[in-house]
């Protein structure tokens, strides 16, 4: 196995290229370092590397590391939620990367402390296996949130289809990005929806290139 060290070199260089390509600056880009199938170990070494963006996808397992990791992390929530899971993670998070349904936003709203930052999660490629609204409920969902003052919707997040082909992956990026400026053109206080939550391991670059601002990376950053 290649440590986190090496991983994070070869990674910030993919980076730095996709955004020169791209004719934006690496500072616009953070990225999360997903941990999900590796040990508190493993998430603190990432953390000694110098990651300071930590996402997981289960309550359960964002609460472990939680309880054993005392760096000062900015946590991220990357799964879907369930609304009877709310109240155990909402008051330790950052950030929520799935925000796609009302009973979670009326859910948030009863148990929050103080506002959250969420991304809306929008199924751009229309796939049936991907959680997340459709481009036009998403718009619509949004200017439904204007009461909940524990939503703050700071962008939008999406997942590409595992495929080769580039084109399909580049569209659905380019796609979740029209559909951020949309949101953004609107000039809802309570969503600024700068964002754009996209790009994992396999497809950062072209995220990076189509507008990505976080890009969530597990297995080339931590391993398997
Ligand atoms: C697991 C996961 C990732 C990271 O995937 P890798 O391919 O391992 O980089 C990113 N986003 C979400 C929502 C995930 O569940």
């Amino acid at each position: 196995m290649t440590t986190i060290k090496q991983n994070l070199a070869t990674i910030t260089q993919q980076i730095e290229d996709a955004c020169q390509k791209a004719g934006r600056s690496a500072t616009e880009v953070t990225c999360i370092a997903v941990t999900k199938s590796v040990s508190v170990e493993r998430t603190q070494e990432a953390i000694d590397t110098g990651i300071l963006h930590v996402g997981e996808n289960r309550p359960e397992g964002l609460l472990h590391k939680q309880e054993h990791i005392t760096a000062p992390v900015v946590w991220h929530y990357i799964g879907s939620l369930q609304t009877r899971k709310v109240k155990q993670v909402i008051q330790t998070i950052d950030y929520l990367h799935s925000l796609d349904r009302m009973s979670l936003v009326e859910e948030i709203q009863k148990r929050a402390e103080k506002t959250v930052k969420c991304f809306v999660q929008v199924n751009v490629s229309g796939e049936e296996s991907k959680h997340g609204l459709t481009p036009a409920d998403a718009i619509a969902f949004v200017k439904t949130l204007a009461a909940y003052d524990r939503i703050e919707v700071v962008g939008l997040m999406t997942m590409a289809p595992d495929v080769e082909d580039e084109a399909v992956i580049r569209r659905t990026f380019s796609g979740l990005k029209e559909v951020q400026q949309q949101i953004c053109a609107l000039e809802l206080p309570y969503a600024p929806c700068r964002e754009l939550s996209m790009g994992m391991s396999g497809d950062f670059a072209i995220a990076i290139e189509e507008g990505a601002t976080f890009i969530r990376i597990g297995t080339a950053l931590v391993g398997e």
